[in-house]
């Protein structure tokens, strides 16, 4: 499936329109330190403000990677095993495979 199928003009759940941020409930908007989930982040860090790009958090990624699942669809759990966060590009990255 072609990435602009997964495109959407607005966040999911705070309905945040591309390029701007996620408000604090959101539960899409990811940790800028981690790369997971903003919601369920307790680091003792500020997390950052995160903004809505059009894609599900990691999904880009996913199909960069060629994590999918037998069906086709990205695989966001093998995306957070085999990848690691990258906090100053702000994507994941594989080094090895
Ligand atoms: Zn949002
Ligand atoms: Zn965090």
């Amino acid at each position: 499936m072609s990435m602009e199928a997964y495109f959407s003009d607005t966040c999911p759940s705070c309905n945040a329109a591309v390029g701007r941020k996620h408000d604090r409930m959101c539960d899409v908007a990811r940790c800028l330190k981690t790369g997971l989930q903003r919601n369920s982040c307790n680091a003792a860090h500020r997390c950052g403000g995160d903004r809505w790009d059009g894609y599900w958090s990691g999904l880009q990624d996913c199909l960069i990677f060629d994590l999918t699942t037998d069906t086709g669809f990205p695989d966001l759990n093998r995306l957070y095993a085999e990848a690691t966060w990258d906090p100053s590009s702000r994507r994941w990255r594989i080094t090895e495979r």
